[in-house]
């Protein structure tokens, strides 16, 4: 029942315009109701964004679609995401085959996503931290990638993508986001683009 739900949700995102056949499948093969409180199972195939724990929200699957298209997620990339939340978008990526680093500040959500994450046996690793500050010490990424609504992306984030690494993030006030990627062009050069709104949650700093 789960699949077939998640094949018309991938034709849903094809008519909204994303055509990376990779991440379609991804899509397709993540069950994303695992990620949900199981009393709300029927929306989890709606593309629609959704209440978890703690206040945050599971990202609606078409701007999941599109940061990971934006990224442009290759095999074997190391990539840092930074806020967990469900860790949907996590485990989207390690479908892909990326090697995911994923931070999130709220304690209680790292805990409890790695309880259902670690049974799917997927490459990624879990931190408990402040987005803001990334990951220096696991430095450089292939992406990055924010899922909160960031006012400006901090110099600290940039440089830790390699030269011709890619960030994305919805950047702007806390009501609307303009999704935002920057590709590093050189050792302190730097080429950005818009790809239309978007509504987060917004980055906090410290951790809780
Ligand atoms: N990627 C998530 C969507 C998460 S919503 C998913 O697929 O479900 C945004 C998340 O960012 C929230 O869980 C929030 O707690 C977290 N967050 C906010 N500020 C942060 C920060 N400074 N560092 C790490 N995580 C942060």
């Amino acid at each position: 029942m789960h699949q077939g739900m998640r094949k018309k949700l991938v034709s849903k995102l094809r008519e909204k315009g994303i055509h990376d056949e990779a991440v379609l499948d991804a899509i397709n093969r993540v069950p994303r109701h695992l990620f949900m409180d199981s009393s709300f199972l029927k929306f989890a195939y709606i593309d629609q964004a959704f209440p978890i724990a703690e206040g945050q929200t599971i990202s609606q699957p078409y701007t999941v679609a599109k940061q990971t298209e934006l990224l442009g997620i290759q095999p074997h990339m190391k990539v840092l995401e930074i806020g967990t939340g469900s860790g949907y978008q996590a485990a989207v990526l390690a479908t892909m085959g990326a090697r995911v680093y994923t931070m999130e500040r709220i304690r209680n959500l790292f805990i409890n996503v790695q309880v259902y994450l670690k049974k799917m046996n997927l490459n990624i690793q879990f931190f408990y931290g402040d987005g803001y500050k990334g990951l220096p010490a696991f430095a450089p990424f292939d992406r990055i990638l924010i899922t909160a609504a960031i006012p400006e992306i901090p110099e600290l984030l940039l440089c830790q993508l390699v030269i011709g690494g890619i960030l994305v993030a919805p950047t702007g006030s806390a009501n609307a986001q303009t999704m935002t990627r920057i590709i590093r062009t050189g050792e302190k050069s730097f080429k950005s683009s818009h790809h239309g709104y978007f509504v987060f949650v917004p980055m906090r700093k410290g951790k809780a």
